[in-house]
């Protein structure tokens, strides 16, 4: 019985030990595990340390490209300044008053009639004309010839619309008898459009090309000067037309010419430009007719 009892309480003591085993057993797994999740805990450290790393030099980028931009934006500004200068500096080379002239076609009445041709052009600026054995030679800055096309006159008039945008005052006039091109030369016809409607592109070429760094309006009005009378072709309805009250021509401070008291139109496109032309264009028709003017001695203004 003694050896019964013995044996009981060795079991016993074992099921213990085996208990005890099973909870070493549990602790040095958590051991292990605190183990890992401390060296985890270093490496994220570590990496924290790398990200702050970075994040301080790409702030140092970053203010390094703001001076960078602050530069550039400056340096810009000056190219800008200078390439103004120069653009302008080259066209007052080229004379503040140019005067161009353009030879047209002989027409088909006139060829019926019996007339022929007598200009010459040996270069660009010269047109000679020669008659009974007479030649008489002009010189001009530019001579176009009977073969020039609409866009090789509407060459260095670009160039001034891109002056007009940097603040010079510009003017274009045609002047000539009846009959010798100047309606073709100034508005021509859809199919071969004339100085006009090819600025009208123009300005908004240029508005659109610098609109992030100029805000452009532009306005536009048009009259008609007969005799001593200036005629606002903008008015609203034809009965406004011989009514309108006397317009009367101003010089601003800037020497810019302005007709006051003129209806303006604001236009945002060529499109509109060209619609507030026709409208003008066609008024100036209506007015023609009411005043029983001669065209020889009437002059659009626009
Ligand atoms: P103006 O306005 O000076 O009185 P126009 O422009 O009406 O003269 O021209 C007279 C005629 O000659 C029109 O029929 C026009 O189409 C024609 N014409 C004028 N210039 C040219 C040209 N460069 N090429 C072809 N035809 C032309
Ligand atoms: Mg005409």
């Amino acid at each position: 019985a003694e050896i019964t009892k013995m044996k009981k309480q060795l079991e016993d003591k074992d099921k213990e030990l085996n208990l005890v085993k099973v909870e070493v057993t549990g602790l040095r797994k958590a051991a292990n595990d605190n183990t890992t999740a401390q060296a985890k805990l270093k490496d994220l450290a570590k990496q924290k340390e790398a990200l702050e790393k970075e994040k301080s030099m790409m702030a140092l980028e970053l203010s390094n490209l703001k001076d960078e931009n602050k530069r550039l934006r400056r340096d810009y500004l000056k190219e800008q300044n200078l390439r103004r200068k120069y653009h302008n500096e080259v066209e007052d080379l080229k004379g503040a008053i140019r005067v161009f002239s353009r030879c047209r076609p002989i027409s088909s009445s006139e060829t019926e009639r019996g007339n022929v041709g007598v200009a010459t052009f040996s270069d660009e600026f010269t047109i000679s004309l020669t008659q009974d054995d007479t030649k008489k030679t002009y010189e001009f800055d530019k001579a176009f010839s009977p073969t020039a096309t609409q866009e090789e006159v509407f060459a260095d008039t670009k160039r001034l619309v891109q002056s007009a945008v940097d603040g010079y005052n510009v003017c274009i006039f045609a002047y000539g008898q009846t009959g010798s091109g100047k309606t073709y030369t100034m508005m021509g016809p859809p199919d071969s459009m004339g100085l006009t409607p090819r600025v009208c592109k123009e300005v908004f070429r240029l508005s659109r090309r610098d609109k992030s760094k100029l805000k452009f309006k532009v306005k536009f009005y048009m009259c008609e000067l007969y005799k001593n009378d200036l005629i606002d072709l903008l008015v609203s309805s034809d009965d406004d037309l011989m009514n309108s009250d006397k317009l009367v021509i101003k010089k601003d401070t800037r020497g810019v010419v302005r007709v006051e008291g003129a209806s303006e139109r604001l236009c945002n496109s060529a499109d509109d430009l060209m619609a507030a032309i026709e409208s003008g264009s066609t008024r100036r028709q209506t007015a023609s007719t009411l005043m029983n003017s001669e065209s020889s001695r009437s002059h659009l203004v626009m």
